[in-house]
């Protein structure tokens, strides 16, 4: 069925039409073609079928381009939107009900977020070298930070180093989950580096462009995940891996806050994207209630099954209502949007798991069928609640600033 977006009253009428033109697109283009968009050698279709799947996204793209809505994470001046952080954050959740809409409007993770950090962090001869042919499609990206033998959750854990030599880097490390890490030209590289005392101080941290083909780099595997055998989540190994002195993206210590930058904003981007993904969930599932006959009956008439719409609904409400707030005050700068970010974080996974589960559980046989997008999103669900910051990190925080509050004598104020 089609999304059913409507305009929002409290929002202005340019974010409206925004949320309306993309509507319009996910509606007429990709939703009555998903099962053709996206076929690959994989999925076991013909050359001639992966033509048409080919030629199809290239008209979606180009109807997109044509509407101005290419690219909604970049400044104007690099081909995108440049769009403000609430009428992307408004976008996305739209966006997110069509199965891989994002990539037909130009964002693709890990280079979408890669470009953020080009633009916010690059000089001008790296922008020229890596950002715009990225955003071109001429080369691709990866993010390498995360270890396995150290905790990603905790940053001044990670280990692998970079050293001066003369005008160049030396990186030595071991990372995994580097996605998209078999296609990529490029990653950007967490390292940690040694001062002049030959020392690794926290702090030091840095993110260091570093080519696919460069000498020492090797791609061990890619990572299989949800029982798979393989994906593109690789194992990176950097052996005296040179890269020249000029790759670093902005000083020394400044790879902390990069990644804060990639992560901490984004993370109202993914809440609104899941939120966007819920809402298909809950239509797939209520839709399928009105017409499957179970035991005498339809399912919309059975009790169990209306106390999962119901739950849903709430689900959705709550998460998106908290996603609102926390995007408002992020958008007005407002301190305290950092615990309502951890709190959305926490909270938009888990209630994204619980109406996929159930929409799954309505669906029967078909729920966990590769015909239907829900397994993904259960997989997908379940993996947001350890990227980007596990639970537990965020809970603590929250309750370290809570904490904290009552013992500088104030209560909460949960009216800002
Ligand atoms: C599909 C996928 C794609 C990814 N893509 C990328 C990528 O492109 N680039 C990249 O660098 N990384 C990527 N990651 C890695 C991801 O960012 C890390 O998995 C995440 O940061 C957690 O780090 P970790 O796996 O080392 O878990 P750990 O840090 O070892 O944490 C494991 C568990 O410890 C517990 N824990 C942690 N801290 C606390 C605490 N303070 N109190 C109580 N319990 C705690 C939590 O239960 C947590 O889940 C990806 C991961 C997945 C699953």
């Amino acid at each position: 069925m089609p999304m059913n977006v409507k305009p929002v009253p409290t929002l202005d009428e340019r974010i409206n039409d925004i949320r309306m033109r993309t509507a319009a697109i996910i509606n007429d283009e990709i939703l009555p073609n998903e099962k053709k968009l996206w076929r690959g050698r994989a999925s076991g279709a013909d050359e001639a079928e992966r033509k048409e799947s080919r030629e199809l996204r290239e008209h979606v793209k180009q109807r997109v381009k044509d509407e101005g809505l290419w690219a909604p994470h970049l400044p104007q001046e690099y081909g995108g939107m440049g769009l403000d952080f609430l009428a992307h954050a408004y976008m996305n959740e739209v966006l997110a009900y069509g199965i891989g809409a994002g990539s037909l409007f130009g964002v693709v993770a890990p280079n979408s977020g890669n470009q953020t950090i080009l633009v916010k962090y690059g000089t001008e001869e790296q922008k020229q070298k890596w950002l715009l042919p990225l955003i071109d499609g001429k080369l691709e990206s990866g993010f390498s930070m995360t270890e396995p033998e150290n905790a990603g959750s905790d940053p001044r854990s990670l280990k692998t180093s970079a050293v001066r030599d003369g005008d160049e880097w030396v990186i030595n490390g071991h990372k995994w989950f580097t996605s998209n890490g078999f296609a990529a030209d490029f990653f950007i590289v967490m390292c940690r580096v040694q001062d002049s005392t030959g020392q690794f101080r926290p702090g030091q941290m840095a993110q260091i462009i570093v080519p696919t083909d460069t000498k020492g780099l090797k791609i061990v595997r890619g990572v299989g995940v949800w029982g798979a055998e393989t994906s593109d989540h690789c194992e990176v190994l950097y052996e005296d891996v040179r890269v020249p002195a000029e790759n670093i993206l902005g000083r020394v210590g400044d790879g902390h806050r990069a990644a804060q930058d990639r992560l901490g904003a984004g993370r109202i981007f993914h809440c609104m994207t899941s939120i966007g993904q819920m809402w298909r969930a809950f239509d797939l599932m209520v839709e399928r209630s009105i017409t499957r006959e179970v035991h005498g009956g339809l399912q919309k008439d059975k009790q169990f099954i209306q106390g999962f719409i119901a739950d849903s609904y709430m689900d959705i409400t709550a998460a998106r209502l908290m996603t609102i707030n926390a995007a408002e005050k992020t958008d007005r700068d407002d301190q305290a949007a950092r615990i309502d970010i951890s709190a959305i974080k926490v909270f938009v996974p888990a209630a994204y798991t619980r109406v996929v589960d159930r929409a799954i559980q309505v669906w029967g046989a078909a729920g966990v069928s590769s015909d239907l997008p829900l397994a993904g999103m259960y997989h997908g669900a379940r993996t947001l609640r350890i990227a980007d910051g596990p639970d537990e990190v965020h809970r603590v925080l929250i309750a370290k600033n809570v904490i904290g509050a009552y013992e500088h004598g104030d209560g909460w104020d949960f009216g800002n």
